[in-house]
Order: structure tokens, then sequence, then C-alpha cells
């Protein structure tokens, strides 16, 4: 029988053999899903042997990951401005660069207590209205995406995140089906021009879904369609705050120009990268 620390540290060397540079931390949370134990448990009673049942979940778990399965989308959730959100397979891995959207919508905000109307484009697992809604307590929001299993998960954790009675959900691709007026409208498109996905890390070409990747030849379709739609859905005075690629700003700032919109701010993220643009 193999005990807790003996799984623990096979399965830590096993990841590392195949590369993986986080494989002390992966092993450990893979373990810790596969028992359903808190990580307290792990350290207090290392020698509990494991059940032939826990595993065989443990190795379906390593060979997810030995094929580059996220770690956050094997155990399902994954925490973004302090909140648990859940992923499905028709969402991305929240990614804390996403956060410099939250960050910077808050910001240029005149009055947080305000009732505002927000939307979000593209809501996937719902992580910036979510956030926004849960720092802006009197506003409303509205989530769109083209994907249905998307908004599923979207509203459970709009719900799950105690803000579900000020938001709802709606299929649409982009704002077809959505007619304004919005205070504030918030976007984290697909911005990957469609030529550079196959050079991505594995994790993210194989694991996140391609809807909410590709932003078609160049990468600037979506922007394309949000800033062209600003004039019509935004209140006088509202704001549009858009999440871009590391490249983009230069791009952002013509197709801004061309729309009549002005540029406010454009925010960096932790690496140094211009990674939100607010009009
Ligand atoms: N930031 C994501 C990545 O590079 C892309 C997400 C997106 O296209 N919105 O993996």
């Amino acid at each position: 029988m193999t005990t807790r620390s003996e799984a623990l540290r096979e399965l830590r060397r096993t990841l590392q053999e195949a590369g993986f540079e986080t494989a002390a931390l992966d092993a450990r949370v893979l373990l810790l899903t596969a028992l359903g134990i808190p990580a307290t448990d792990l350290i207090t009673r290392p020698d509990v042997p494991l059940s032939p049942e826990e595993a065989g979940t443990l190795s379906g778990l390593a060979r997810r990951r030995l094929a580059h399965e996220p770690v956050a989308r094997i155990v399902g959730t994954r925490e973004f401005w302090g909140l648990p959100f859940r992923l499905s397979p028709e969402t991305l891995v929240p990614r804390p660069d996403t956060e410099t959207v939250v960050e910077t919508a808050l910001a240029l905000l005149p009055d947080r207590q305000a009732p505002l109307r927000l939307v979000d484009f593209g809501t996937g697992s719902g992580i910036i209205l979510v956030a926004l809604l849960h720092e802006l307590p009197n506003a409303r929001g509205l989530g769109i995406d083209l994907s249905f299993g998307a908004l599923v998960t979207a509203r459970a954790n709009a719900a799950e995140n105690g803000v579900g009675g000020r938001c709802h959900f709606a299929l649409s691709r982009w704002a077809d089906a959505v007619s304004g007026p919005f205070d504030l409208i918030v976007s984290n498109p697909p911005y990957i021009a469609s030529g550079v996905i196959p050079t991505l890390d594995a994790e993210v070409r194989d694991h996140d879904p391609r809807l909410a990747l590709d932003g078609g030849p160049d990468g600037l379709d979506p922007y394309r369609v949000l800033l062209g739609e600003a004039g019509r859905l935004l209140a006088s005075g509202g704001l549009l705050v858009v999440e871009i690629g590391y490249d983009q700003a230069d791009d952002l700032v013509s197709l801004a120009r061309t729309c009549g919109l002005e540029i406010l701010r454009i925010a960096h993220d932790l690496s140094g990268h211009p990674r939100c643009v607010a009009m």
C-alpha cells in the first residue's frame, strides 16, 4: 500500500522528470484533490495509505496533468480577485492579468455607489462581471457570450459569489442582441491572431477553448466590433474597458481614433505589458 507521503513524492518525481517546473506544487494540489482532504491533513496524517479507488483517481489526474492540462482545469476552480470561480471546458482559465481590467474600471468610475449599468462581452466564467458587481454594490450587470456552456458557468459563479440577483446572462454574438445604454462596458475578448494559435503553450493551445482565444487574422476583429458599437451602447460619460494582447496597444489607439473614442488610460499588467485600454 502506498502512503500519502509516498504518493506525493512519487508524483512529484514523475512530473519533474516530465519537465514540469511546478512539479512540487502540482503534485500536492492533485493529491489533495484526489483524496478530497484539506492541506493540513497531509501534514498531520502523512502515513495513511491510499485506498485502491484513491490511487486510481490520483493516477487519472496525473495522466491529465502529463497531457499538459492546467491544474486549475483539473481541479475545476480558480481564484480571481480573491473570489472562487468554477471553470468549464467552454471557459478560459482565469489569468491574473485580467485583474488589470477590473482595477482600471474601478479606478476610473467616479462613484462606486452609483446604480451603474454594466455589460461584459465574452463573459466566459463571468470573472470580470462578478468581480465588478462585488465591488459596486448598487450596480446591475449583463453577461454576454456566444457559448451557452460558458453562460451556465458564469451564472453559477455569480450566484456562488453572492451577486446572482444583480445580473442576467444572454447568448449573443457581441452586441447583436443587446441594446444600451450602459455606464460601463468591459471585455476580455479573444485577441490572439489565428495563425499564432498553433505556437501557443500546450496548456493554452490544447485546453483553453478556441472560441475564447481566436481574434481573427490579426487578432483585432473583436475590437473592431466592440469599439465600433460603443457609440450605440454607451451612456453619455460611459466607459469602455478592454483587455488587450501585450503588443496591441498601438493598434487599439488607432482603432479608438477611427471610432471617435478618447483613450483614457492604458494600464500595465504585473509583467509590465500594456494589458488594458480604457476609452
Ligand atoms: N491572455 C490569454 C493568453 O494569452 C488570451 C486570452 C484572450 O485571447 N483573451 O493566453
